[in-house]
């Protein structure tokens, strides 16, 4: 778990693969699911299409559908599930007969570090490569190394709306953290510096166990 910009979907690729298990983030299980046209698809696609999150019932029986199935009977890492205490709760219930959930890892990152990680994000508009103004920027200012396209920065990126991601974050996931603390589960990692070093706290962290 990590808030947006905390570099969560990294460390849990890594993780995933270091571990040998599958990695499920939501949004490749919704996509995966609008793909094959399920109904839980078509439902999930009708809030996504205004912007607005997939309810809980919904994404709980996506995720549940995928834990159970046999590719996963040696374990799995969840990415940016559960992301609400509904969600948490309804994990916690239906984990429970195959074992329950291990381990919460939670990427410490301070709130200036995230919104200069988030702001400062660019794309090309040509090849879509990603940049960043302060951690990885092109050669010439607002120019793709690449293709020699514009870089611009996303809607979902600008200033105002990085702040509301980050306090939608706070109330809705802040209590999904402190249920899982205080079951003990809960591992917090540092999650600056490079992904390398991260990936490194993550892999002590998680050989001596929760907090
Ligand atoms: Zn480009």
């Amino acid at each position: 778990m990590g808030p947006p910009g905390s570099g969560k979907g990294t460390q849990a690729d890594r993780l995933a693969e270091r571990v040998g298990v599958t990695r499920m983030s939501t949004g490749d299980l919704f996509r995966s699911h609008q793909e094959r046209g399920t109904e839980l698809g078509r439902l999930a696609e009708g809030y996504m299409k205004v912007g607005e999150y997939v309810p809980d019932d919904v994404t709980v029986r996506m995720v549940m559908e995928w834990i159970v199935a046999p590719e996963q009977a040696e374990g799995f890492v969840l990415d940016g599930f559960p992301r609400t205490i509904g969600q948490a709760e309804a994990l916690d219930r239906e984990a429970e007969g195959i074992g329950g959930i291990d381990r919460v890892i939670y990427m410490e990152v301070p709130r200036g570090e995230l919104v200069a990680r988030l702001t400062g994000r660019q794309v090309c508009r040509g090849c879509q490569s990603p940049y960043h103004v302060g951690f990885a920027p092109p050669a010439v200012r607002d120019v793709c190394d690449r293709c020699g396209g514009e870089l611009y920065q996303r809607d979902d990126d600008k200033i105002g709306v990085v702040e509301r991601r980050l306090g939608v974050y706070d109330q809705e996931t802040g209590p999904v953290i402190d249920h899982y603390r205080r079951a003990g589960k809960l591992i917090g990692v540092d999650g600056t510096g490079t992904a390398d070093d991260v990936e490194r706290a993550l892999s002590a962290a998680t050989a001596t166990g929760p907090d």
